[in-house]
């Protein structure tokens, strides 16, 4: 398409979009933000919006579907399935780029440095040592109770793979709260130690896919001459291969191989080996023979950890406030909380008159702090009642004045995780027990000294807090941890 026939599509696409935009505070947002759309730019009949930085795409995502609809509307019958999708501004300047796969496909097929290339294969083709990012590294990683295990062990394979007692790493834990991030600190660690060794990270869903390839093009001794012979072998989310029975012969040989020449294994895995489904029992027994540790979701400590340190990467002062705010609203995982984050900054850059302040962020996150709440918010009723009945007590009991201390405890402990593991304010967690502020702030401190010194307390903790779904990192974090 030429330049001013792209140009005057744009300019009816925006002006489509502006007719169907009623709010006045709306409209003055499309005044702030459209100018910095640096580049538009048709590939077929995908508009691209290029912007300066990715905080911007993230930002700018709610524009698409409305800027879709209206392409679809005045293009015609030509952009009846027209889609639209942000870039980075300069990469329009560059025609290759514009030819290029879409970025999940890209990621895939890069090699670098050190990391041998599958059977020399060109780049479109499926398959190599994926790339890693340069950014997962140790360095880059926060450590909490919540990944401290994993952390350890990790560092203790990359100084010595396939020489600790950690072979294979069994790494699980939900998505989002690092396992890739670690697998890859592996990776980069070992090349930089020993920048000989071969080390391959590839995802099961790749992995299943080169094994795929292989077969149909009689490949297979390539296959599996180039696994087998790997130092460090990390595969991510090994989940993948459920019910791939071949494959699982496949891969369960190229293990064997492996350990028997003291080759590192790591894995990722999304449930702990003995919860994989459609998966041959050799193969979790293999799983489990070296060290199967659990990445938990990170504590509100670790969270603010977290963000203080992707916070120190931008350019942007992030206030205290803000970050406490994301920290205590945002507590899925760290995707999660960085994507938070992101929006924040990205909107103090595009905002820069205008302060950020809680009340702004709460507005700005409005919707990813609902979704979070909808999965993980617990009531204080909830921990009432279980706690409750773990103790053997009434609801009654711990909503009364009574003083005995087999019922003061579970009043206690329930006051203590409705703070835990509720974002309620004091004043509102007092009103639930017909309690006054400062009598919870008393049962806070009480259960928190009593921690230091009573593992059994400790135990009961974590079982209601396991009862209720959640995990006893989430609050142990900041009364010391049994390492
Ligand atoms: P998973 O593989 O478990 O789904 P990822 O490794 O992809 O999770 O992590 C998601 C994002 O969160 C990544 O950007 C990663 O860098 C970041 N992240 C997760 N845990 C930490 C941590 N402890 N410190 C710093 N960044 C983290
Ligand atoms: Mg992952």
């Amino acid at each position: 398409m030429d330049i001013e026939k792209e140009k005057a599509l744009w300019e009816k696409t925006e002006a489509y979009y502006r007719s169907t935009v009623k709010d006045k505070t709306d409209l003055d947002q499309i005044d702030r933000h459209f100018p910095q759309f640096k580049t538009k730019h048709f590939v077929g009949t995908e508009l691209q919006i290029g912007v300066d930085n990715e905080l911007q795409m993230d930002f700018f995502e709610n524009y698409i579907q409305p800027l879709t609809n209206a392409l679809r509307v005045v293009g015609g019958e030509e952009f009846a399935s027209g889609t639209v999708r942000f870039t980075l501004a300069e990469r329009h300047e560059n025609p290759v780029f514009a030819a290029e796969p879409p970025k999940t496909e890209k990621a895939s097929n890069l090699e670098i440095p050190g990391i041998r290339p599958f059977m020399n294969r060109p780049r479109t083709g499926s398959g190599s040592s994926m790339k890693m990012d340069d950014n997962y590294t140790f360095e880059n990683f926060v450590k909490g109770p919540s990944n401290s295990f994993a952390y350890a062990e990790a560092v203790a394979v990359a100084k010595a793979p396939g020489r600790t007692a950690y072979n294979p790493l069994f790494l699980w834990g939900q998505t989002g709260l690092g396992k890739t991030h670690i697998m890859q600190a592996i990776g980069h660690r070992v090349l930089k130690n020993l920048p000989g060794a071969s080390v391959c990270y590839i995802t099961a869903e790749n992995f299943l896919n080169e094994y795929v390839t292989a077969l149909q093009n009689e490949k297979l001794v390539n296959f599996r001459q180039c696994y087998r012979k790997m130092d460090v072998l990390l595969i991510d989310d090994v989940q993948f291969i459920a019910g791939k029975t071949q494959m699982q012969e496949e891969f369960f040989n190229t293990f064997t191989t492996l350990m028997t020449a003291h080759k590192q294994i790591v894995m990722t895995c999304d449930v702990c080996p003995r919860d994989l489904k459609n998966f041959e029992e050799r193969l979790i027994s293999r799983f489990e023979g070296g060290m199967v540790t659990e990445i938990e979701a990170p504590s509100v400590e670790t969270r603010l950890a977290i963000l203080k340190f992707k916070a120190s990467s931008y350019q942007k002062i992030v206030p205290p406030e803000i970050l406490n705010f994301i920290a205590e609203n945002i507590r899925s995982h760290v995707r999660a909380l960085e994507g938070a984050l992101k929006r924040v900054v990205a909107f103090m850059e595009i905002n820069p008159d205008m302060p950020m302040s809680v009340e702004t962020a709460k507005k700005l996150l409005h919707d990813q702090i609902q979704n979070e709440q909808v999965i993980k918010d617990l009531s204080v009723d909830n921990i009432q009642n279980v706690t409750a009945e773990y103790y053997n007590v009434t609801l009654k009991d711990i909503l009364s004045e009574a003083r005995p201390q087999n019922i003061v405890t579970p009043r206690q402990v329930a006051m203590f995780l409705s703070r835990k593991l509720t974002t309620l304010p004091l004043q509102q967690i007092g009103n639930s027990f017909k309690k006054k502020h400062a009598t919870i702030h008393h049962a806070l401190k009480t259960i928190q000294d009593r921690l230091a010194n009573e593992p059994r307390l400790r135990s009961d903790i974590s079982e209601i807090t396991v009862k209720l779904g959640r995990s006893p990192s989430e609050i142990f974090s900041d009364v010391g941890t049994d390492e």
